[in-house]
Formats: C-alpha cells, structure tokens, sequence
C-alpha cells in the first residue's frame, strides 16, 4: 500500500543492479520470460552503466537456436525468421544482415556471451519491464495481434511533432485506484478489457513520459511495472513506450480475475477505480450449511488442499547434480503429503499429477479453481549455481503471503536448508489459481548437499509431516 514515484522507482532498480554486480548474488535481479523464471548460471550485470543478460538462455526460452563458433568468436541465434549474429568483445550485431550498434560490446561472463538487454528486447520482439519490488527483470513476447490494435491516434503530417502530453507519475492509492498524473493535452482511449491472463488495457495516443519519469528516453516496447498489494484481483500495473510514431503509452493493469472498473478523466489526472471481481456478489453467506444440531454427522464440507507436483511427462524440470530430475522428487513429496493428508478426517487431499505425466500450468490452476480448493501447494526444487543452497517459499497475492509464510517455517524445519525467505513471483500456478497458493522450493538440485539430502527418503517423508503440519496450523 505504498505510494509510487516512478523515478525514485526507477533509480532504486537501478541501483539494486550496480549493488548486484559486487555483491552477493542473491541481491541481483531475476530474469523471468512470459512470467517464468529463466534458470541461468549466469545473472544479469551492469556493466558501464549497461545492463547485460544472458543471450543463451533467453534465445533459447524463444524457441531460437543458438549456435556458438568458438574460432570465430561468434554466437548466431536463429529462429528460420530472424538471424542475429554477434560476434564477442565486439559492438556491432548482424540482424539479418544488417549492422546494428550495441549499447556495449557482446561480453564473456563465466563462459556466456552477455548482450545488453535493450538490444534483446527491441530486437527479438520483447517488452522490458522492470519491477523493483520483486528484483525482476520481466520479458514478455510482444503478441500484438492477440491484442486489440488502439483505437486510431490522431494523424499528424509531421513525425516529429512532440507528444501533446507527458505522463508524469502513475500511482497505486492503497484503495483500488490506479492514478495517472499528466501536463499538457492527454486524450486517453476508451479502456478495453483482455483475458487468459485477465486484464486491462488503457492506451494513450500522443503522449510520452515526462522526462524525469524513467532515468533515460523509453524505446518502444520499454517501460516499467508497478506491484500491487492488497487488491483481491490487481496485482500489478505495467507501462512502456506501445509505439514510438506516433508516441503513444500504453498501461496494463493484470487482473486475477475479470473485474469491473471505472474509468474518470480528470484535469491533469486519470483514474481507473478497479472494483471487485466481476459477477454477482454474494449479499450474504449462502445458507447451505445444515445446524450443526446432529454431532453424529460427519463434517458437512471438508477443507480442499491441492498438492501440485512441479513438472513431469517431457518436463522434467531442473537436473540434480546426483542425476535424478526435479520432476521425479516433487511427485515423490506430493504422493507422501497426499498419503498423510488422506488420514485427517477435516481434510480432502487431491494431486495435479498422480504419476509422471506433463499437465499445463493453466490446466493445474484451473483444476484447483474449478474445485473451489481452499489451498493449491506446489512442490518444486531449485537449480542455480553449484553454490546456491536453500529453501525458499513463494507466493503471488497477498491473501497467500500468511499461508506462504506458515508453511515456509514448517518446511524449513524439515528441511534444515538455509533459509532464502519467503518471496512474491507470478508463476502461474500460484498467479492463476483463485485461492491463497504457494509454491514452495524445497532446495537446491543443482547443490550437491541439498541434492543429497533431498534424495533421501526420510528429508521427502520430513517435508510431507511438516506440510501437514503447516496446514493444520492455517
Ligand atoms: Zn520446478
């Protein structure tokens, strides 16, 4: 519920980025595609003020091949459209031919080409967002045709008029509203409202940022995102540069659900009221639960806990270093916290996979949505550098963050990894899913420590006793 000044904003990422490159690796930002999180043994880094990410990892997470000619020094990746070649230590990349200039030279980082990230978004057809509260580096593809194009921008003769208005700060008041403040002449479209992932679009035609707005001039498809807190469905506000001829910005609002809005214009401001959830709201609790009059009965509705088990099929997640897959560990904690929760009688235990099969993120979180679960669990393990070590705990909405914050305390209990906090990301299964979910990361595959004892059947049957633990404990 804080208030947002956007360049404060912007400095802050800006510095959690120069602190990332001395310090510890932990304080640098993550790169997350499309929402997920990109596992790369390398990080982001900000070199000369430029920030530089791995171009293998994210090419690949594109679909793109990558190719790496090591005489030549040169990496190609190459999707049968697109071909762009750089060549190491060098400022100049082929895009399909033609010489473009990078913001800095492709580097070496532990053996991975790093290329500035600007360069990969307008490049490769990707919006960039920032989001400081997370310490994310958010890609998104751009799939402009499944989006609406903006009602028409008014035609000028000129491309070089400048934008008639400039959007100074956008704002989350704590209370629903999302505050646009401008100077000059704005003209905001009519909002217009997507799903799958549900949410909604305000566009403004001829207008820019103000120049205090961002630390440096947005390129197209650049911008910044703003989390929410607290909202029963709004959980983040992202902006960036739709177009650049003419400018117009274009802001996101990410909804969890469909959800009713208003729209006011006001003098130097605009203001989008997001209301709650769409449909009907309930005017009081349904009066389906009998009197509690007859103690023989047995409870009338008993409490539903999805246990999801991360990956399986041809996913098979991260590797251990001991050679086992990720996907194989996650079942083996969700069948025994499946076994355990069967005997308590208030409790209906149900699993996302019951064996090694592939089951869509969507599909999961429309499973625990579909069965109106009380809780979703998802069970994953890590894999990051062979130093990386620990038990972590994520969570999306903030109607998650107690159970995330409870069930964390029993996991970490038995696991006796460090301890790497309880955390907010938009995984799907925990962003898409209707009620408070979590996504716990039991440790790290890619540590031989962790690996090793997270192999071992007694550390799985710990987790499993001490998730059931947790649950009782909500
Ligand atoms: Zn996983």
């Amino acid at each position: 519920m804080k208030k947002f000044v956007p360049f404060l904003f912007f400095l802050s990422f800006l510095s959690v980025l120069f602190i990332g490159v001395g310090q510890a690796a932990a304080d640098a930002p993550k790169l997350y595609l499309n929402g997920k999180p990109l596992e790369s043994d390398v990080e982001p880094a900000v070199v000369n003020q430029t920030t530089l990410v791995p171009i293998r990892v994210i090419a690949e997470g594109l679909g793109f091949d990558v190719i790496w000619q090591k005489e030549s020094k040169k990496v190609i990746v190459h999707n049968g459209e697109t071909r762009i070649e750089f060549t190491l230590d060098d400022r100049t990349a082929l895009v399909n031919g033609e010489a473009k200039t990078l913001l800095a030279p492709a580097t070496a980082i532990k053996n991975r080409t790093m290329i500035p990230l600007r360069f990969v978004g307008e490049n490769m057809g990707l919006d960039v967002y920032w989001d400081q509260k997370t310490k994310t580096v958010q890609l998104f593809q751009q799939v402009k045709p499944a989006d609406p194009p903006p009602a028409e921008p008014p035609k000028t003769e000129t491309p070089e008029i400048p934008a008639k208005g400039k959007l100074k700060s956008i704002e989350y008041n704590g209370l629903g509203s999302v505050i646009l403040r401008y100077e000059g002449d704005v003209k905001a479209n009519k909002p217009f409202v997507l799903n799958a992932p549900d949410r909604i679009v305000l566009d403004l035609p001829d207008t820019a940022f103000a120049s205090d707005f961002l630390p440096e001039p947005p390129v197209k498809g650049t911008g910044g995102s703003l989390t929410v807190d607290g909202h029963p469905t709004l959980t983040k506000v992202r902006y960036s540069l739709y177009s650049d001829k003419p400018s117009t910005i274009r802001v996101v609002l990410d909804l969890t659900a469909p959800t009713n809005y208003t729209f006011t214009e006001g003098q130097g401001e605009l203001r989008i009221d997001v209301l709650d959830a769409a449909g009907p709201a309930p005017s009081q609790p349904p009066a389906t639960e009998p009197p509690a009059t007859d103690p023989s009965k047995p409870p009338a509705k008993k409490y539903k806990v999805v246990i999801d088990a991360g990956h399986g099929g041809h996913d098979p997640g991260a590797k251990s270093v001991l050679g086992y897959n990720e996907k194989e560990l996650n079942l083996k904690i969700a069948l025994k916290l499946y076994e355990l929760l069967k005997k308590e009688p208030a409790i209906e235990p149900y699993l996302t996979r019951k064996d090694d099969t592939f089951v869509a993120l969507d599909d999961r979180a429309k499973f625990a949505n579909d069965l109106k679960a009380d809780i979703f669990i998802s069970i994953h393990g890590n894999s990051f550098t062979p130093s990386a070590t620990g038990t972590e705990t994520y969570y999306n909405r903030s109607d998650s963050k107690q159970l995330a914050e409870i069930l964390h305390q029993h996991v970490l209990k038995a696991t006796g990894f460090k301890d790497r906090g309880v955390k907010t990301a938009g995984y799907v299964v925990i962003k898409k899913t209707t009620m408070p979910a979590v996504l716990v990361e039991t440790g790290f595959l890619s540590n031989k420590d962790d690996a090793a004892a997270l192999q071992k059947e007694e550390t799985q049957n710990r987790i499993a006793q001490e998730l059931v633990a947790g649950i009782k404990n909500i």
